[in-house]
């Protein structure tokens, strides 16, 4: 079967992880499996493999649109984490998961070796859309207020949290003369 990742390799039946059947790709290094393969495998390895059980492969990342090997039709884009900009495509007919070469690896650094059917979810993808706006806003602050007044201001912010009289703390500080009636 050719691969419908790179069009120039065959994928070649092999397995992904011990237990875990896959089609790899000869040329490009991709790697096709079913999410029903992949629970049957989480179920022998509920804990998220080590760093050390797999080597050091360099990600590569297709942001470019793919077809399922298997329907024809094209993959759906799901963003692993807000770390970085990899996408895990799912065939959503067949339940198919297709990883470019070394996002296996990158789920296993990452500690998500056992979390991929979660990056399917809603609550997974709205998850990082909000960790992503918190970090554009924490790069905005750090822009504006500079990081020694921004670290300042957030130390500040977490003491003014756990005190028990936070409002009148509040009110003191921005009061332009707190001692005049
Ligand atoms: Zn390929």
């Amino acid at each position: 079967m050719q691969c419908t990742s790179c069009e120039t390799g065959e994928l070649q039946q092999g397995h992904l992880a011990q237990l875990l059947p896959s089609l790899n790709c000869d040329h490009c290094g991709g790697h096709f499996f079913y999410l029903a393969d992949y629970l049957r495998w989480k179920e022998v390895n509920p804990a998220p493999l080590q760093d050390t059980d797999i080597e050091d492969v360099e990600p590569s990342e297709t942001t470019k649109a793919i077809i399922c090997p298997i329907t024809g039709r094209l993959m759906r884009k799901y963003r692993m984490s807000s770390q970085h900009q990899h996408k895990v495509d799912l065939s959503v007919a067949v339940n198919g998961i297709w990883l470019d070469k070394g996002e296996w690896e990158l789920l296993v650094k990452s500690g998500l070796s056992n979390q991929l059917n979660k990056i399917f979810t809603d609550p997974w993808q709205r998850n990082i859309r909000l960790e992503k706006t918190a970090d554009v806003l924490k790069a905005q602050y750090t822009n504006r207020f500079g990081e020694q007044d921004y670290e300042q201001l957030q130390q500040v912010k977490a003491w003014l949290q756990g005190a028990e009289h936070k409002a009148e703390m509040l009110a003191y500080l921005v009061a332009e003369d707190p001692y005049s009636a």
